[in-house]
């Protein structure tokens, strides 16, 4: 492989992932908004980026849109329905409630749509997005690289009015690191809620937090789950057989790219699942899951609406060649059934190429 631009050396991926443990360490993290904003970095880096060193533009609105995407299920009370507690919206900063929430929180009560997605036809979802981009440019992205008592723009630079540019090597160590850099987030905004004293009435003794702030709403995959019935017949995705209990699995696992896209769910049998696990799917999965993304994306993408996902197929494609090259870099396992797996080599890249992603 050639590159126009080289990818950063190891030294420089070490100094980057130093840089971000220090910036957790030592920045001040007073709201959610800067987890939220790697969260989006990375995503936007993984769906828009490429895999050389070269940097990424990125606008505040594609960021702001991210931060909707991100609080609107956190926009609604926390705490029904759990003992010990009051139900409530979730305290997102350590003065008054985070600007973004309450903006979002407001919208929802006038606007009754059921997702970001149907709310993004809207007239009115314009000057959410106009909003919720300017306090993502007052307030994290203005203070995102002050840490340790100085500011070092290592991520980010901003080269004009609701721009930022990703610097030379950014996108890629932020592509090849996304889990970590999620779960880093992720665990990191738990642990803020729960520290924030008037959450503690909200929080009871409940313990899903982490699925009410990042995962799909059930009612939303038991829509998804029926639509694909009917689409593709009740049959196992992986090994083609029929299916009475139902499982809606991730086909790049969520513990890889934890977002909820339509087109990256596939039915399987519980058995088949739980087996496949965390891992990618072996080269004959891979064929069938681009041939049928490619033959079904309208179709995948109206069940998908209905249940307020994302629904660009283009987008879970590149996702899933994003997915299957950092296999490739470091020698990553596929699999194909129960206890049999495959080593995913550069003859995978070639099933991307043949379907034209
Ligand atoms: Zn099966």
């Amino acid at each position: 492989m050639t590159f126009a631009i080289p990818p950063p050396s190891a030294e420089a991926q070490l100094t980057f992932l130093s840089k971000l443990q220090r910036l957790f360490a030592e920045g001040d993290f007073t709201a959610t908004y800067k987890y939220a904003l790697l969260i989006s970095l990375a995503d936007l880096a993984v769906e828009l980026g490429a895999d050389d060193g070269s940097d990424l533009l990125l606008s505040t609105r594609q960021i702001g849109d991210r931060f909707i995407q991100l609080y609107w299920r956190q926009a609604v009370p926390y705490g029904a329905g759990h003992s010990g507690a009051s139900p409530g919206i979730l305290v997102q900063n350590n003065g008054t409630q985070a600007a973004v929430v309450s903006a979002v929180a407001a919208f929802r009560v006038r606007i009754q749509v059921s997702s970001p997605q149907v709310a993004r036809a809207l007239p009115e979802f314009q000057a959410l997005l106009a909003t919720v981009a300017q306090t993502v440019s007052a307030q994290p992205l203005t203070y995102m690289q002050n840490f340790g008592g100085a500011t070092d723009e290592f991520l980010f630079d901003r080269p004009g009015a609701g721009q930022v540019r990703l610097k030379p090597g950014v996108a890629y160590c932020l592509r090849r690191f996304q889990p970590l850099v999620q779960q880093l987030a992720r665990s990191h905004w738990v642990g803020h809620l729960k520290g924030n004293r008037r959450n503690h009435v909200i929080l009871g003794a409940a313990d899903d937090l982490e699925e009410f702030l990042f995962a799909t709403p059930r009612q939303s995959l038991a829509i998804l789950v029926d639509g694909l019935k009917r689409l593709e017949g009740a049959k196992c995705f992986y090994c083609e057989h029929g299916l009475n209990t139902v499982d809606v699995d991730h086909f790049i696992p969520f513990a890889q790219y934890p977002r909820d896209l339509a087109h990256n769910f596939v039915l399987a049998h519980p058995g088949c699942n739980r087996s496949k696990s965390d891992s990618l799917a072996a080269k004959p999965h891979l064929e069938r899951w681009l041939e049928r993304t490619r033959r079904l994306a309208d179709d995948i993408a109206e069940i998908g609406a209905s249940a307020g996902m994302v629904v660009a197929a283009a987008v879970s494609q590149q996702i899933a060649r994003w997915g299957y090259a950092s296999a490739i870099h470091s020698g990553g396992r596929a699999w194909l059934a129960a206890g049999r797996y495959d080593l995913v080599d550069g003859s995978y890249q070639d099933c991307f190429s043949n379907s034209g992603v």
